[in-house]
C-alpha cells in the first residue's frame, strides 16, 4: 500500500481500478503479462516494431524525394535505433525475465535511453532525447493501436490517474464510468479542478510524479477530502474508506432534507447562497440543493471540447435553458473568460497560445479585441434576458476605461437589436468581477459605474500573491487567508456598502466552510458557491450569528500570517459547526 498526497479539489471518495495516462498523453498499459503469454507478447512486440520500421522507411522515402537526402537522414537515425539489436534485446529481456508487458518494457527502455542522452551534458545530444521520445510514441501507438482512448465512452468503472487532464478532457469524462481522478499536475483553482467540482467527481490534483508507482488495474482510493490517493490499499484501509463513503452519503441525506430552509443566521441576517455553474444542466443540481439563483455562469465552457465556434443561437439556447430553469431567481451570466489558461489555443481560433496566459490576451481583453465574438454573446444574453432575472457580468476588469468600453459595446448591441426589432431586455443589471488587485484597490471608483461587484478570489489570490493558481510547485504559497486578501475583500465590501451596490464572493473561497464566518463577518451577504457545497454552506450559516462572525473577522484581520489566519478560522468553524462534513 502506498499513499500520495496532493491538493483536494473536489470532495468525495472513489474506490476502483486505475486507468493510467502518462505525461506524453499515452495510456500506460498493464505492467505485467502472464508467464504463458511471454512468447506471444514478444511476437506482438516484433510485429509492432516491424510496422514502425516500415512507416519510418516510407517517411524517409517521401522526405528524400520532396526535401532532399539531408532531411531524410533524420529518419535514417530513427531506423537505426528501431533496429538496434542492443536496444531491442534489452526490451525483450525485460519481457522474458520480468514478465513486463511489451508496452511497459519498451517505454522503460526508451526512457532510459532518453535520460542518458539528456545527461550527456551536450545540448546537441540532449536534443536527441526528443527523437527517442518520438520513437517511444510510435512504438506504443503501434502496440496499443490508439492514443488516448475515448474518455467519454469507457466500458468499465475506473479511477483515472493521469499526468494531466485538459479542461476539455475533464469535461468529456464519462460520468457513468469514471469514479474519480488524480493528476500529477494542477492547482487548487485550476480549471480542471473547477470542472471536477462541476462534475461532482472526487478529485486530487498536484500529486507530483506518482504514475511510476501504479500499474493499470491496481485498486486505488481517491480521497477528495484530504487530498490523498492510496494505491493498493490493505483490507483495513479499504474497510475504513467504505465507512467514509457511507458517512458521506448519510451527511448528504441529512443536508438534503434542509435544502428548502433559508440561509439565515441565528440573529436573523439573510445570506443569499447562489450556485456557480459551467454547464446549463448544473442549474438543476443547484436548485435541488436550495440555491437562491446562479451567481456565476462561466460561459467560456461553451467553447470546450469543440472546434466549432458557438453561434448566437447556440449561446441563446444555452442561456434560455439556464434562465428558464431558474424561474424568478437571478442568473448572473459572465461574458467570455476565454484564454489559453482555460481553453487550449488549438481549440478555438480566437485563443492564441502565449508564454504567460494569465497575464495575456484573455477574458474581457480578448472580447474587446474581438468585437464580433463579444457582440454575438451579448446579443444572445440580452435576448434570453426576456425570460427571467438576467444580470451581465464582465470578467477581469482592470481599468475604468476597460469597463466603460465594455458597457459601450453593450449599448451598441442594444441599439442594433432595437433597430432590427428583435425582442430583448434593456434594463439588465451590469456588474463586474473584482479579481485583479487594481480593481479591488479602485473599488470605490468602479462602484458608481456598476450595479454589482462579484469578487473572484481564485484570480485575486493568484494576482495578489503572484502565485500561478494551476501550478502545484507553488501551491503551498496560495493562501486565501493571506492578510492581503482579507484586506482587499474588506475594501471591496466597504466600497459596495458606501455606494449601495451588492457584493458577492464567487471564487472557490466561498465554497470552503472555514471561510464562511469570515466572509459573513466582513459584511458579505451574497455567496456564490460550487453546487455540491450549497447545502453545507447554508447549514453552516444557520449555525452562525452575524455578531459572532464580525468578531471572528476582526480577530482574523489582526493576524499577520496566512497560515495562522486559516488555522484560526478552521478552529472557529469546528467549534461553531461540529456537525460539519469531513471535507475540512
Ligand atoms: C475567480 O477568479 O475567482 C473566478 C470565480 O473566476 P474563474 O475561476 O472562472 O477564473
Ligand atoms: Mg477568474
Amino acid at each position: 500500500m502506498k499513499t500520495k498526497s496532493g491538493i483536494p479539489v473536489s470532495p468525495g471518495v472513489a474506490i476502483g481500478p486505475a486507468m493510467l495516462f502518462g505525461a506524453r498523453g499515452f495510456r500506460i498499459p498493464q505492467r505485467f503479462v502472464s508467464v504463458d503469454a511471454v512468447e506471444s507478447e514478444i511476437g506482438r512486440f516484433r510485429g509492432a516494431l516491424h510496422k514502425v520500421a516500415q512507416a519510418i522507411e516510407e517517411n524517409q522515402h517521401v522526405a528524400s524525394q520532396r526535401l532532399g537526402e539531408e532531411y531524410a537522414a533524420i529518419f535514417g537515425a530513427h531506423l537505426l535505433m528501431v533496429r538496434d539489436p542492443k536496444l531491442l534485446g534489452e526490451i525483450e529481456t525485460l519481457i522474458r525475465s520480468k514478465c513486463f508487458s511489451p508496452e511497459f518494457a519498451a517505454s522503460r527502455v526508451f526512457r532510459n535511453y532518453a535520460k542518458a542522452f539528456q545527461n550527456l551534458g551536450n545540448a546537441y545530444l540532449a536534443e536527441r532525447a526528443t527523437d527517442v521520445f518520438d520513437l517511444e510514441k510510435r512504438v506504443l501507438h503501434a502496440l496499443l493501436g490508439e492514443d488516448r482512448p475515448e474518455l467519454t465512452h469507457l466500458t468499465e468503472s475506473v479511477v483515472i490517474l493521469a499526468h494531466n487532464l485538459t479542461p476539455s478532457e475533464t469535461a468529456g469524462l464519462d460520468r457513468e464510468k469514471v469514479l474519480g481522478f488524480a493528476t500529477e499536475v494542477g492547482g487548487r483553482t485550476s480549471h480542471t479542478a473547477i470542472l471536477a467540482g462541476a462534475l461532482e467527481l472526487p478529485a486530487v490534483v498536484g500529486v507530483g510524479g506518482f504514475l511510476a508507482d501504479v500499474s493499470a488495474g491496481d485498486i486505488v482510493i481517491i480521497d477528495g477530502y484530504r487530498g490523498e490517493i492510496i494505491i493498493d490499499p490493505d483490507e483495513e484501509t479499504l474497510s475504513r474508506y467504505k465507512l467514509v463513503l457511507e458517512q458521506y452519503k448519510s451527511d448528504k441525506q441529512r443536508l438534503a432534507k434542509l435544502t428548502s430552509a433559508e440561509a439565515i443566521t441565528t440573529d436573523s441576517v439573510r445570506i443569499q447562497v447562489l450556485g456557480n455553474i459551467e454547464f446549463p444542466q448544473e442549474v438543476e443540481h443547484c436548485m435541488e440543493r436550495g440555491a437562491d439563483g446562479i451567481g456565476l455562469y462561466r460561459t467560456e465552457f461553451l467553447y470546450l471540447g469543440t472546434n466549432q465556434i458557438p453561434s448566437e443561437e447556440d449561446h441563446y439556447e444555452a442561456y434560455c435553458k439556464v434562465v428558464k430553469a431558474c424561474g424568478n431567481h437571478p442568473v448572473v451570466i459572465r461574458t467570455l473568460d476565454l484564454g489559453s489558461d482555460k481553453v487550449p489555443a488549438n481549440e478555438t481560433e480566437f485563443v492564441s497560445s502565449c508564454d504567460n496566459p494569465a497575464l495575456g490576451l484573455r477574458s474581457i481583453r480578448l472580447s474587446l479585441n474581438n468585437l464580433p465574438l463579444f457582440k454575438v454573446q451579448l446579443r444572445a444574453i440580452l435576448r434570453a434576458a426576456v425570460y427571467g432575472d438576467v444580470r451581465i457580468m464582465f470578467p477581469l476588469i482592470t481599468s475604468l476605461l476597460e469597463l466603460r468600453k465594455a458597457k459601450m459595446v453593450l449599448n451598441d448591441v442594444m441599439d442594433d437589436l432595437d433597430e432590427a426589432g428583435i425582442p430583448f431586455k434593456r434594463d439588465v443589471r451590469v456588474g463586474m468581477m473584482v479579481e485583479v488587485p487594481a480593481a479591488a484597490l479602485l473599488a470605490d471608483q468602479f462602484a458608481p459605474e456598476v450595479d454589482f461587484f462579484s469578487i473572484g478570489t481564485n484570480d485575486l489570490i493568484q494576482y495578489t500573491l503572484a502565485v500561478d493558481r494551476a501550478d502545484p510547485s507553488v501551491a503551498n504559497l496560495y493562501w486565501a487567508g493571506d492578510p492581503s486578501i482579507l484586506r482587499l475583500i474588506r475594501m471591496v465590501v466597504d466600497a459596495g456598502r458606501t455606494h449601495g451596490i451588492p457584493v458577492t464572493v464567487c471564487g472557490q473561497m466561498s465554497s470552503e466552510p472555514r471561510f464562511i464566518p469570515l466572509l459573513v463577518g466582513l459584511g458579505l451577504r451574497h455567496l456564490s458557491v460550487t453546487p455540491i457545497a450549497i447545502p453545507e454552506v447554508k447549514d453552516l450559516i444557520r449555525h452562525l450569528s452575524s455578531s459572532q462572525s464580525e468578531e471572528i473577522a476582526r480577530h482574523a484581520l489582526t493576524l499577520d500570517i496566512a497560515r495562522d489566519v486559516e488555522n484560526y478560522l478552521r478552529g472557529e468553524v469546528d467549534r461553531i459547526y461540529p456537525d460539519g462534513s469531513i471535507a475540512e
